[in-house]
């Protein structure tokens, strides 16, 4: 079976026991799972689809959690242990404006020490679609790692999937930001990003900024609206998919649910770099195709947590 090949930063998230408070005022923190890439390979493996994660931890206990944590949501876990730095860790706050306050520990993690070199053909020839994200693309070696693996996997007939994932505060400043996450568009197939990344990114709207990435080389732009859905662009067409109406108790891991729903249907249905403008581009399979990830983004708020609170297809189907 052709898998999804999700490649980047694995790392454990500490999120409040409780809301609204300022980091320096929470006192207690549960161990959450985390990394965008690693939460798009379990989506994708929770729905029933073949899944591979590659990535590095620490050869200590959070490394352990994180691998036995992948592999119990069915994800093929290629998972390198390094001696020469700890697993990353984020702790989270939410404030009482609902505003995220992260402090990182990567001074360097584990994750960022991924080299190319490492990444094994085997690893990618059996991909359908390769995923990466932009916090793998901060810093060396792990920036070379992603990009190798994209161009390998490219040739190897796969298709290529960026989720730009903003975390400013993982960049030394902003214009660096801004500058290397769009250096890296034309390599990918399809993009997905939300409105703010969009205004930050390029400083357009929705429309304008959709098209200037497809120009950039994109074939698919895909946009995320929280509640109302999504927005699928590609030169010849312009698809607005209607979200679904749930209660959203917490968004976290959301749009990395999205994205597995979508890479999930994608991998499915045989897609290829080829195939794909024809595909999105067609109302009926675009809806389809991307009604379903809405579903698998909406499920995913009603629950607390990233990965504890994906989806499985039988959930899917019945909303
Ligand atoms: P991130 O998780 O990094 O914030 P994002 O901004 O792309 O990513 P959202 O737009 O919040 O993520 O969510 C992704 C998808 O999940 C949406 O396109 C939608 O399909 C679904 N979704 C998110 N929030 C809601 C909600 N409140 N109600 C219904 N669906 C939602």
């Amino acid at each position: 079976v052709r898998k999804v090949v999700c490649l980047g930063e694995l790392l454990i998230d500490f999120v409040p026991e409780s809301n609204g408070q300022a980091l320096a005022d929470v006192p207690a923190f549960r161990r959450a799972a985390g990394g965008a890439p690693a939460n798009v390979a379990a989506a994708v493996a929770k729905l029933g689809g073949a899944s591979r994660f590659i990535g590095k931890v620490g050869a200590d206990p959070f490394g352990a959690h994180l691998r036995a944590t992948l592999e119990e949501a069915g994800v093929d876990a290629a998972v390198i242990e390094t001696d020469e730095a700890r697993t990353g860790l984020a702790f989270v706050s939410l404030r009482e404006d609902g505003e995220r306050d992260f402090l990182f520990y990567r001074h360097p993690a584990a994750d960022m020490l991924l080299r190319s070199d490492e990444v094994l053909g085997a690893w990618l020839e059996d991909a359908a679609v390769y995923h990466f994200g932009s916090v793998s693309l901060i810093a060396e070696p792990c920036r070379t790692a992603t990009l190798d693996a994209a161009r390998r996997a490219r040739e190897l007939g796969a298709l290529v999937s960026y989720d730009p994932n903003v975390r400013l505060p993982l960049w030394e400043h902003a214009e660096q930001a801004r500058t290397e996450i769009l250096e890296h568009i034309a390599i990918a197939d399809i993009v997905k990003v939300s409105e703010e990344e969009i205004e930050f990114l390029l400083g357009l709207g929705l429309v304008e900024g959709a098209r200037k990435l497809l120009q950039m080389g994109a074939k698919v732009a895909v946009v995320t609206l929280g509640p109302d859905g999504c927005r699928v662009l590609t030169t010849s067409s312009d698809i607005h998919i209607s979200g679904v109406s749930v209660d959203a108790v917490d968004t976290t891991g959301a749009g990395d649910a999205f994205v597995g729903g979508f890479l999930y249907q994608l991998a499915q249905r045989g897609v290829s770099a080829g195939t794909l403008v024809d595909a999105v581009s067609d109302l009926v399979v675009c809806t389809e195709i991307f009604g379903f990830a809405n579903r698998v983004g909406a499920i995913t708020t009603t629950r607390r947590g990233a990965i504890p609170a994906l989806p499985t297809l039988a959930e899917v189907e019945a909303r």
